[in-house]
């Protein structure tokens, strides 16, 4: 699975890990993040996001 990083501050998110601080299981590929996912870094959406 891929990780995708944030364009603004560098914050990586796993597929193959999710976010436990977000509440997001393991395995949940970026395109079905919550609608309302931002960084937990710097709060962008992720439209500001770019596969790693
Ligand atoms: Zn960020």
């Amino acid at each position: 699975m891929a990780v995708y990083k944030c364009d603004i501050c560098g914050w990586e998110y796993d597929e193959d890990k999710g976010c436990e601080e977000l509440g997001i299981a393991p395995g949940t590929p970026f395109a079905e993040l919550p609608e309302d996912f931002a960084c937990p870094l710097c709060g962008v959406g992720a439209d500001s996001f770019s596969e790693a």
